[in-house]
């Protein structure tokens, strides 16, 4: 028996009726010889802990933009909160703890530069819209082509508040990255005065804590209990009411920040602009993402802007419409 079949074998004696097993994946799009010691999911969360767009996130807004200071998020430390949070739930879940972890570090991987003012900005531009979700399994299935397993795939288009993962760990993923994002996009906030702690509405802190530690405890411990309890993967009726709250001040204070629209409008303009220039100027791309205009030259321009970092893109804009010095 060889160690990933020992694994699985743990799998099925240890995990919830409910967890996804590895052994009973259904597979990948393209056969591929299992490996004798990691698990179908190990080995999906490997492949994407070592591509190329899974390090770019490090140069790719949160919320605050082009952070020059070290403290503020960014999608990668994002990305590392969401599936720490996530496999803390799942293993107190008796869940798929590797299926948890490969879909959280894989959720944001089709993310824009500059945040969700790049993702509006390139879905007012494509015909057919622009949607991060959807982008991440392009990244996964097209671009970087790891054929991962059908479940990490699922869990990553389906991370979204609208639609429905297929399994319990895309689920816990779903949640935790709310958690995630709205207590670091709080604390960040806050290090960028524009909150302060009294702030929060008192419905939120008087359940949940009054500091991000406290209500990450909170909501994964209630997650985790009313998990146990009922027969669904879902936060308690009064956190969920609390937890919407939640959001709504978010959107409100900080998101929708009108210091925030400013540059929000400039990053509008900037993609736009590198969006039209290359529709008109194809050549200037690189060869991988011309041999893509036969899907459609929108869809693979929409790549190439979509995979740029925030530094990336700013030096390609500062290239394109800016005059150079004359270097001799
Ligand atoms: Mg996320």
């Amino acid at each position: 028996m060889s160690l990933r079949e020992k694994r699985e074998e743990i799998e099925f004696q240890t995990l919830s009726p409910i967890a996804t097993k590895s052994a009973e994946t259904r597979g990948r799009k393209v056969f591929c010889e299992k490996c004798d010691i990691r698990t179908e999911f190990q080995k999906d969360r490997d492949r994407i802990t070592h591509c190329k767009a899974f390090r770019r996130l490090m140069h790719k807004t949160q919320v605050f933009i082009s952070p020059e200071r070290d403290h503020y998020r960014t999608r990668l430390t994002h990305t590392l909160e969401v599936a720490q949070i996530s496999r803390t739930a799942a293993r107190a879940l008796g869940l798929n703890e590797d299926l948890t972890e490969a879909i959280a570090l894989g959720h944001d991987l089709g993310h824009t530069p500059f945040g969700h003012t790049g993702e509006d900005a390139l879905n007012g531009l494509i015909p057919d819209g622009f949607r991060h979700n959807e982008q991440s399994v392009r990244v996964v299935e097209t671009l970087e082509n790891l054929n991962l397993t059908h479940e990490v795939i699922d869990g990553i288009m389906n991370h979204r508040t609208v639609c429905n993962p297929s399994t319990p760990e895309g689920r816990v993923v779903q949640l935790c990255d709310k958690i995630a994002y709205m207590n670091h996009d709080v604390d960040d906030a806050i290090r960028a005065k524009l909150l302060e702690e009294h702030d929060l509405p008192s419905t939120v802190s008087e359940m949940f804590g009054t500091s991000p530690a406290a209500r990450i405890d909170f909501l994964v411990r209630n997650l985790v209990e009313h998990s146990l309890e009922c027969d669904e993967i879902n936060l308690s009726p009064n956190a969920a009411v609390v937890l919407r709250e939640f959001r709504k001040f978010m959107f409100e204070r900080v998101y929708a920040n009108q210091l925030h629209s400013r540059e929000r409008s400039k990053i509008k303009t900037m993609l736009r602009l590198m969006y039209e220039h290359y529709l008109q100027n194809s050549q200037k791309l690189p060869s991988e993402i011309q041999a893509r205009f036969e899907e459609t030259p929108e869809s693979a321009i929409a790549d190439h802007i979509a995979g740029m970092t925030d530094r990336f893109a700013q030096k390609r804009f500062m290239e394109i419409f800016t005059p150079s010095a004359w270097e001799v």
